[in-house]
C-alpha cells in the first residue's frame, strides 16, 4: 500500500503550508482537500447557484475537472482550464465554503476524487476528515491545531501582505464560524481520529512544525 499522511485541523492551523513542505521533503504528492470544496463553491457562485441547491451543484460538479499543478510556494489549482489559485482564497469563498461542504453529495464526490488520487502515489493529504473519513487507513495522521488567537493572528498577517486589512476581531470571528459549522455538520463533521497524534502549533513555527510531523512519520 502506499504510504499515506493524513493532516486535519481547524481552519487557518497552517496545515496546507506544512502539508506541501512534509511531502516534498519526502517526494510525496500533496492534495489540499479544501481547495476542491473551495473550487465547487466558486463555480457555483459563478454559475449563480444557490449554495444550498445541492442537485444543482452536484450536476456542476460532474461536469467539471478539479486539477492540481505543483507550484511554488503554492500548488495550483484549476478548474478545467481556468487557474482559480487566487480566486480560490478570496473572502468570499472562505466565509461560503461551509456550507457547500455541508452538503453531503457533493462529500461524496469529492470524497471519490481525493481517494483516486490517493491510491496513484504515496501522499500527504490534507483537510478536515482525512484520518477519519477519507483515508481511514493512513499509517500516519496528524491533528493540528492552534489556539483561535494565534489563528486569526497569523491569518491576519498573510491577508496584510496580500494588501487586504481585515480586522483582527473580525478574522477571529470568521474563524470561529467557520470551525462551528465544519464541527457540527451531519457528514463527516471535522474531529480528530481516535489514532491520530495532536500537534499543538500555537508556539511554533512552521519549520518546527515540520520537523515535528517529519519525526511522526519516520518512527
Ligand atoms: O482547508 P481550507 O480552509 O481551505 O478548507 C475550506 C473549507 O472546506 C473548510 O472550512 C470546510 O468547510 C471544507 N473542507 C471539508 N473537508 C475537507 C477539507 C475542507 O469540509 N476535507
Amino acid at each position: 500500500q502506499n504510504i499515506q499522511v493524513a493532516i486535519d485541523g481547524p481552519a487557518s492551523a497552517g496545515k496546507s503550508t506544512v502539508a506541501k513542505l512534509v511531502a516534498t521533503a519526502f517526494g510525496y504528492i500533496y492534495c489540499d482537500t479544501g481547495a476542491m470544496y473551495r473550487a465547487v463553491t466558486l463555480q457555483a457562485m459563478h454559475d449563480k447557484i444557490e449554495l444550498t441547491n445541492e442537485s444543482a451543484i452536484l450536476a456542476m460538479l460532474k461536469q467539471i475537472e478539479i486539477v492540481f499543478k505543483p507550484g511554488d510556494p503554492v500548488q495550483h489549482v484549476f478548474v478545467n482550464d481556468s487557474e482559480v489559485t487566487e480566486a480560490i482564497r478570496q473572502p468570499e469563498i472562505t466565509n461560503a465554503v461551509s456550507t457547500v461542504a455541508s452538503l453531503p453529495s457533493i462529500r461524496t464526490e469529492l470524497v471519490a476524487r481525493q481517494r483516486d488520487i490517493a491510491s496513484q502515489s504515496n501522499i500527504v493529504m490534507d483537510g478536515r476528515d482525512i484520518g477519519t473519513a477519507v483515508l481511514p487507513n493512513a499509517q500516519v495522521k496528524i491533528f493540528l491545531i492552534a489556539s483561535v488567537d494565534e489563528r486569526a493572528e497569523r491569518r491576519y498577517k498573510e491577508n496584510i501582505a496580500k494588501g487586504i486589512n481585515t480586522s483582527l476581531s473580525k478574522l477571529k470571528d470568521e474563524i470561529e464560524t467557520r470551525d462551528r459549522k465544519d464541527s457540527t455538520r451531519k457528514t463527516s463533521p471535522l474531529t480528530k481520529a481516535a489514532d491520530a497524534i495532536e500537534v499543538d502549533t500555537t508556539s511554533m513555527n512552521i519549520e518546527q512544525v515540520v520537523k515535528e510531523i517529519t519525526k511522526i512519520i519516520n518512527k
